[in-house]
């Protein structure tokens, strides 16, 4: 994880991130696996306090979560297309043997990233590991074998679609209605090379909006969305600076409720602390579509060392699922309306949650110098930093740790996550808490014994305020 960029530059995020035990390379003592991470304890925290958020964000839409299984049958994957059609296309280096995932940077003709030799076709991949369900004698017996051959989903979104009929139910027959799921998802990605940007094994976040496609044009809160201004990427022409309402109206997005939610979802990422100015949606090239999409717009975040990357991706998926297991079943999956029996389209966000914490982490990471030291801060919005605060005494004294244990323990009892600390100087106290961006530090010192009132110091302005015990968790925002 821990590596250089071309110039030679140390990537000092991942270093941090690594040393103060946000995550690391999964099996690490039995050598690694490339496409596989484990979250620490502050990465651990992080991750759900951003599951979080977007829970909240959705329940606001009204949407109900579910939660489906990560492993199924191949006969969920021959219908929704991705036994024939989830696959890349691959290069190998005739000279190391090394096999490259083909896209804009590797390919016929460009050298081997590895050890600069010719590389040439190796035919096409498809990226869902294989697993039997259960242990049946299927030896020699092809349907058998066939019957007990199971898939770790590539996506979550499938475990909804497939649900559709019960879901709809519950939803009393009624259309629009939207369905959440976060999870796992599991793809054998040929190349995963760049730490948490491809993965073989990582976390989505999915929102399934059914609708009746004669209504996509007219979404109820359109209005609510329709100024917000985004950089967008257009398959044709310039990228430009427009608002939501514009770009639908003028035909870019193709209709309201995909415009409303490539809004949301911007909405979304900036609320979490990811800056503005570092966030475009990309319209995909028409062969660029996954096999099930009529139009899809990635949100993309610049890195500062892997340029334009995608973090979400909202498609407007038609009816290609629900038609897909309905005629694959034989079954009607259609919806009575108004105006007769209607299979419903979807729309889709689905939120690469590990790429948006590798932005986050990136997008945060500051340092600065103060004094003689260099200060390196993780900004994060005091609402997904790991700690909320930590506790000091200013000295190692009795009278000052015992007081010190009382105001942590109030804060504990409170539900804030907050740690005690007590080694080396305030200052490197400070540094430490700032590295893993920890919004607030509080200092008891013999002040609060005589007033009862604590330091509170702030990460970004370090800036420190007297505040009264009782009114800590107050200032705790
Ligand atoms: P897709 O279904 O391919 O549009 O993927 C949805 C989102 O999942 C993307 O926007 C990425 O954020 C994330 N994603 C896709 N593939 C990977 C991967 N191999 N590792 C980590 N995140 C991924």
């Amino acid at each position: 994880m821990v590596g250089t960029d071309k110039e030679g530059r140390k990537d000092e995020t991942a270093e941090l991130a690594l040393r103060r035990g946000f995550m690391w390379q999964a099996f690490e003592i039995y050598g690694g696996a490339a496409g596989f991470y484990d979250y620490g304890p502050l990465g651990a925290l992080l991750k759900r306090r951003i599951e979080d958020k977007w829970r909240y964000f959705y329940r606001r839409e009204g949407f109900y979560e579910i939660e489906t299984t990560t492993i199924a049958p191949r006969a969920i994957f021959e219908s929704s297309g991705h036994l024939e059609s989830f696959i890349d296309p691959s290069v190998v280096c005739n000279r190391c043997k090394s096999v490259f995932r083909v896209d804009e940077t590797v390919n016929v003709n460009t050298k081997c990233p590895e050890c600069g030799g010719e590389l040439e076709p190796s035919g096409e991949f498809n990226l869902m590991f294989q697993t039997r369900i259960g242990v049946s004698k299927s030896e020699g017996d092809e349907q058998a074998a066939r019957k007990s051959e199971g898939y770790l989903r590539p996506e979550t979104a499938q475990g909804i679609f497939i649900n559709f009929q019960r879901l709809l139910k519950f939803n009393r027959d009624k259309l629009p209605f939207g369905i959440i799921q976060i999870g796992k998802a599991y793809r054998n990605e040929i190349s995963p090379r760049k730490s948490l940007i491809r993965l073989r094994e990582f976390t989505l976040a999915e929102v399934e909006v059914f609708v009746d496609a004669a209504e996509k044009n007219s979404h109820p809160r359109f209005d609510e969305v329709k100024d917000r201004k985004l950089r967008i990427v257009p398959r044709e022409g310039e990228a430009e600076e427009t608002s939501v309402g514009e770009a639908v109206s003028r035909g870019i997005i193709a209709n309201e409720y995909l415009g409303y939610h490539v809004a949301r979802v911007a909405e979304f990422l900036e609320s979490i602390g990811l800056p503005r100015a570092k966030l475009q949606f990309r319209q995909h090239l028409r062969d660029e579509m996954a096999h099930y999409a009529t139009d899809c717009w990635d949100a993309e975040f610049l890195s500062e060392r892997y340029g334009w990357m995608e973090i979400v991706g909202v498609a407007d998926r038609g009816d290609y699922d629900l038609s897909a297991h309905a005629s694959s079943l034989n079954i009607d999956l259609r919806v009575r309306t108004e105006s007769g029996k209607i299979m419903p389209h979807v729309i889709e966000p689905s939120f690469g949650i590990d790429r948006i914490i590798y932005a986050l982490l990136e997008s945060a990471f500051y340092e600065e110098q103060v004094g003689k030291e260099k200060r390196k801060v993780l900004r994060f919005k005091s609402e997904i930093a790991p700690l909320k605060a930590a506790v000091f005494p200013l000295l190692n004294r009795d009278e000052l740790k015992s007081k010190a244990r009382e105001v942590f323990q109030q804060l504990r009892d409170a539900s804030f996550f907050v740690e005690y600390d007590n080694s080396g100087s305030i200052g490197k106290r400070y540094r430490r808490q700032d590295e893993i961006g920890t919004p607030y530090c509080i200092t008891i010192d013999y002040e609060t014994l005589e007033d009862g009132t604590v330091t509170v110091r702030e990460r970004d302005t370090m800036k420190q305020v007297r505040v009264p015990i009782a009114e800590i968790e107050e200032v705790l925002v």
